[in-house]
């Protein structure tokens, strides 16, 4: 059986699509690839959304999350990697997995980044990755070095020790991460200085303090974050402005009907929690007028 919706991504915009539509009975499914993986996930502490004064960002977003939760959205911890959104019914991919869906909210945010480290561009798909379920298993055997600060690149690890060896966590931080898995080499307060390779990766340079460290990797798997709206998953099928933010109408309806976007993927003036929020909620309330045949509102 399809979904009614299917959101994709479970910060603020994706949690309130998911309270407004699971609690008007929409069959409601949000993938999400990681608590930690948003804006709000990785804020320390938030002073300023309404009614929940002083909590960490990543409490608020589980405390979004549980009240959706509580009206019957479920939640799977998925990262989107592809999408088919013609005909009545969108196909929304997984690594592992295919949902039907009859609209799409899509809330993925703007924690997305370009290429920034030197080589990784030209060695993207060469041994570069972003993504251990999807290319993991190319790596048996191999040594790799995962590239990041946060939880999610530890979960990524965690995945990758199932194939990989010898295998580092590189990190800027000043400590290993204390749920880094055993067997895994840590490379601490380091910086990426080079990937190297021609046709494939062969190796990957860093610097440590003062000393430059030579790893001989096959792979890097990289999870930097910087500040571009997330639509690489997309493959260009919805238009976007020059700065590659998704663009919707007064509805919050893309250039798809049945398909909405809200929150910081939509690169907004101010960005914060309770604007998201606030435009996950129009999303939702505007898949449910549509998907009850009415044709949609265009009062804000
Ligand atoms: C360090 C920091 C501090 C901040 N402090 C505050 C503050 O104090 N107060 C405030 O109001 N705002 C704050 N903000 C801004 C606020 O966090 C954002 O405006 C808000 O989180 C945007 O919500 P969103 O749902 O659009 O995106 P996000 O919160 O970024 O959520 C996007 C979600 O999409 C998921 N996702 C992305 N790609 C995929 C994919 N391919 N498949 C599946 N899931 C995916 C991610 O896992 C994430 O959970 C802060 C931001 C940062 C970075």
């Amino acid at each position: 059986m399809p979904e009614d919706v299917v959101i994709i991504g479970g910060g603020p915009a994706g949690s309130a699509a998911a309270i407004y539509a699971a609690r008007a009975g929409l069959k409601t499914l949000v993938l999400d690839k990681g608590v930690t993986s948003g804006a709000l996930g990785m804020a320390g502490q938030v002073d300023n959304y309404p009614g929940v004064p002083r909590v960490a960002g990543v409490e608020l977003v589980r405390i979004m999350r549980e009240q959706a939760q509580s009206f019957g959205a479920r939640f799977k911890q998925e990262r989107v990697t592809g999408v088919n959104l013609e005909g009545e019914l969108k196909q929304i991919y997984t690594a592992g997995d295919l949902f039907e869906t009859r609209t799409v909210i899509i809330a993925t945010g703007s924690m997305g980044r370009a290429a920034a480290l030197p080589g990784e561009d030209a060695l993207t798909g060469r041994g570069v990755s972003y993504c251990a379920t999807c290319d993991g298993a190319f790596f048996r055997g191999k040594a790799v070095a995962v590239v990041g600060d946060n939880e999610e690149a530890v979960e990524e690890a965690r995945f990758l020790t199932r194939f990989a060896a010898p295998l580092y966590f590189v990190t800027r931080k000043k400590e290993p991460p204390a749920t880094l898995p055993e067997g895994i080499t840590p490379v601490t307060g380091a910086r990426v200085t080079q990937i190297n390779g021609e046709k494939a990766v062969t190796g990957l340079v860093v610097q440590q303090g003062d000393r430059e460290i030579q790893l001989e990797v096959k792979g890097v798997f990289i999870y930097l974050y910087g500040n571009r709206p997330v639509t690489a998953f997309l493959g260009g099928v919805l238009p976007t402005d020059a700065y590659g933010c998704l663009i919707v109408d007064e509805n919050m309806q893309t250039a798809i009907p049945g398909v909405f976007a809200a929150g910081d993927v939509l690169c907004p003036q101010v960005k914060q929690a309770v604007v998201a929020a606030a435009e996950g909620c129009r999303a939702a309330m505007q898949a449910i007028r549509i998907l009850s045949g009415e044709t949609a509102s265009s009062r804000r």
